[in-house]
């Protein structure tokens, strides 16, 4: 496991030559977000984009914290939701961004979780050619992955995230005093990310998190086991980035459990009846499983503690646990074929030889997961 943190302020640094910018990570660090930003560019104003949740329980802390350094603020606020990464709701954040005379030079901020993030860092992608932006996460999941690694977007109607650009931010404030207005719900769904770093590269990290789960979760003033999992992830993640910022290599091994997630995601409509993090922990547990079952890639009694893990945390790890009507294998097919595209009959899935070894397999043929999804409905 990457070296414990101590407790406090941490500062991941995410090494991309002339894109290169700090992950601050620590309790109550939004106090400081005026002063890093007139640090980082004196004399810029701020436009804050957020959500309704997010607005009624951060933004006036975040709007004084940025007066308080002289820091002029003004926000916008959106429906919460995955329906605000749309064409419409861009148009709006654009224009109220150029309506408030933000110029070059100026900044953006994003408050609150993935959908934030990616709608706000891509409209600073695209107005006036690029403005910088700064992510302020306020979901675990936004935290230790979606706020880091410059991918932004809104989604199309033929797919989630078709629409979007590479924008890295300039800075990414982590502060975890502010998952603890989170929805239970929410936060489970986004410690399926964090598990994810553990299950990819990081053996240790997840043994680490089998004991010290129930302390993440918990939070308050001495969560130094939160701030903890949430440094070894983002210095995970941003190990990951530096080495491929544009995914054309080791990137991809972030999509451990995706494809399965995705379809289970796209089947349920992308609604409250599943929710991102909750999709990712099933297609962990199916990756897992289906490598099992793949010429005994990892050992089942592998699998069998990894589906533990996160079963005892909560989230769902088979079909069984989705709540309402499943497609049909057919359907869960067609979903996973349209998600990745099929390349010479073959499909590419994130597989793992064991925990903390997931590779890229771009040799899998449909009909075994087809046998392997039958299968597994046939539990339920
Ligand atoms: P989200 O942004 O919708 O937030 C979840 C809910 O929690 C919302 O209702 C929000 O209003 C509420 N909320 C947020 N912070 C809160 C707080 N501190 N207190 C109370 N309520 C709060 O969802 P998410 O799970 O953070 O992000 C999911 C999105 O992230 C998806 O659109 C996904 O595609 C995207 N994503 C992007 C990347 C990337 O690399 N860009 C990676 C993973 C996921």
């Amino acid at each position: 496991m990457t070296a414990p943190v101590r407790s406090g302020v941490v500062i991941v640094p995410v090494a991309l030559g002339a894109r290169s910018y700090d992950i601050v990570i620590g309790h109550g660090v939004l106090a400081s977000l005026g002063a890093r930003i007139a640090a980082l560019r004196p004399g810029a104003k701020t436009f804050i984009v957020t959500d309704e949740n997010v607005a009624l329980a951060h933004l006036a802390t975040a709007k004084a914290a940025l007066n308080r350094a002289g820091v002029a603020a003004q926000s916008f606020v959106v429906a919460p939701g995955e329906a605000s990464k749309s064409y419409d709701v861009l148009e709006q954040v654009c224009e109220s961004i150029i309506g408030a005379h933000i110029e070059r030079g100026d900044l953006v901020v994003a408050l609150g979780g993935g959908v934030i993030g990616d709608l706000a860092g891509f409209a600073a992608a695209v107005v006036r050619r690029g403005l910088d932006y700064v992510q302020v996460p306020t979901t675990l999941l936004a935290q230790v992955d979606s706020s880091v690694g410059g991918k932004t977007a809104i989604d199309s109607a033929h797919g989630k995230n078709l629409i979007g650009a590479f924008h890295q931010p300039i800075l990414v404030l982590a502060d975890t005093a502010l998952l603890d207005t989170l929805p239970v719900r929410q936060f489970r769904a986004g410690y399926a990310e964090l598990v994810k770093y553990g299950l990819l590269g990081d053996a240790g990290f997840f043994s680490w998190l089998e004991t010290n789960w129930r302390g993440i979760f918990a939070g308050g003033n001495s969560s130094v086991a939160r701030e903890e999992a949430i440094a070894v992830s983002c210095r995970a993640k941003a190990a990951i980035v530096a080495r491929d910022e544009r995914e054309t290599g080791d990137r991809a091994l972030l999509n451990l459990g995706h494809t399965f997630g995705h379809a289970l995601e796209a089947a349920c409509g992308f609604s409250d009846r599943l929710l991102h993090g909750e999709a990712i922990a099933a297609g962990m547990a199916f990756a897992f499983e289906f490598s099992a079952r793949r010429q005994g890639l990892v050992p089942k009694a592998e699998a069998a503690r990894v589906i533990r893990h996160l079963a005892e945390t909560g989230l769902p790890t088979r079909f069984k646990d989705i709540p309402g009507p499943l497609p049909s294998v057919d359907q869960l097919m067609e979903l996973i074929a349209q998600d990745k595209k099929v390349k010479r009959g073959m499909l590419t899935f994130i597989l793992v030889r064991g925990i903390g070894a997931a590779f890229v397999e771009a040799g899998v043929d449909p009909r075994e997961v087809r046998a392997f999804l039958s299968e597994k409905l046939a539990e339920r």
